[in-house]
């Protein structure tokens, strides 16, 4: 699984009808699409996917957040995709991300950031497992 990533655009970039906008920016970036879909987050399926931030102080909101919409998660590949994606997304606070960066461009706050990055080659495999099935990532052939 490596050379790929899962980015999520979350929420908030779906109601501020940036889907186009920031997929431009991807591929731009010279990611490839394999798989997308548009979902609407269950609270337990919003937790599993952030279980590592359980118990920290923003997790609540963070639930809310992801589940208060339909959300675009899309399995992405690239050389070194997991780098280069975080790269391009920028820091998770938009203040302090770098210009020209998907979140500095288009993130309201720290929280509500527009996008998701996996940050490592095991949690890209995983999250992208979270979404999509072998079959829908296009890695077998029977219908
Ligand atoms: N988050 C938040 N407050 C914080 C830190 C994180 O609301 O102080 C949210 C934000 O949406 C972030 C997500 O929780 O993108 C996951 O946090 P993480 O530290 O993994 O940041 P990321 O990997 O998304 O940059
Ligand atoms: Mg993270």
């Amino acid at each position: 699984m490596s050379n790929r990533t899962l980015a999520i655009i979350k929420p908030d970039g779906v109601q501020k009808n940036l889907i186009g906008q920031i997929i431009t920016k991807i591929t731009e970036a010279g990611f490839k699409i394999k798989a997308i879909k548009m979902v609407r987050l269950t609270k337990d399926s919003a937790g599993g996917f952030y279980e590592v931030h359980k118990g920290k102080f923003f997790f609540e909101g963070l639930i809310e957040y992801m589940t208060s919409g339909p959300c675009v998660p899309i399995a992405l590949e690239k050389e070194n995709a997991v780098a280069d994606f975080r790269k391009l997304i920028g820091t998770t606070d938009p203040a302090l991300a770098d210009k020209g960066t998907i979140r500095k461009l288009y993130a309201a706050s720290k929280a509500e950031n527009v996008i998701h990055g996996s940050d490592s080659d095991e949690n890209a495999a995983i999250e992208i497992a979270h979404f999509f099935s072998r079959k829908e990532l296009l890695e077998n052939s029977v219908s």
